[in-house]
């Protein structure tokens, strides 16, 4: 059987080799040796700090539960038709 597919783009807490910016937020400064999210999107690496990711996790998390809660539905929805 195959993998399930992976939804989610890789992403990985890396620690910083040296001082930078957050992708997100130029504000934002990760120092070095502070871990950071990494994300890898079409070979190319971007860091964000942890107060960022903690953002983008949460709002993707609502996002897949919504979606998540939405699918579980049609199926019921679709269940329930074929009883008849
Ligand atoms: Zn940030």
């Amino acid at each position: 059987m195959a993998r399930p597919r992976s939804l989610l783009v890789s992403m990985q807490l890396t620690i910083a080799g040296r001082a930078h910016d957050c992708r997100f937020n130029s504000t934002h400064r990760i120092f070095k040796g502070e871990r950071r999210l990494t994300i890898k999107d079409d070979g190319d690496e971007h860091h964000y700090c942890l107060a960022c990711a903690k953002r983008f996790m949460e709002r993707d998390t609502e996002r897949l539960r919504v979606l998540l809660t939405s699918v579980v539905g049609e199926q019921q929805e679709g269940a329930a038709s074929r009883d008849d």
